[in-house]
This record gives C-alpha cells, structure tokens and sequence, in this order.
C-alpha cells in the first residue's frame, strides 16, 4: 500500500494525461486532466 503523498512525491510534475500541458495546483490531485480536457469528459 503506497502512501498518497509518497506516490505525488514521485511524479515530476503534474501534466494533463490528455493534452501533456503542465497544470498548476489542482484540488483533485489524483486526477491528472486538466479542466479543459476534463470538462468535455464530464
Ligand atoms: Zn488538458
């Protein structure tokens, strides 16, 4: 079991899985859409 903050501590930096565009502080974390990718998803 890995913690939260051990798996974030691993990422480089958060980019968008869709359109590979650095995102800045994002509320759902886990969630690496940003939210114009992740809008038309909803
Ligand atoms: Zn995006």
């Amino acid at each position: 079991m890995i913690p939260v903050l051990e798996f974030f501590a691993n990422l480089p930096k958060k980019k968008c899985r869709q359109c590979k565009s650095d995102m800045q502080e994002q509320a759902d974390c886990y969630i690496n859409i940003c939210s114009t990718c992740d809008h038309p998803a909803r």
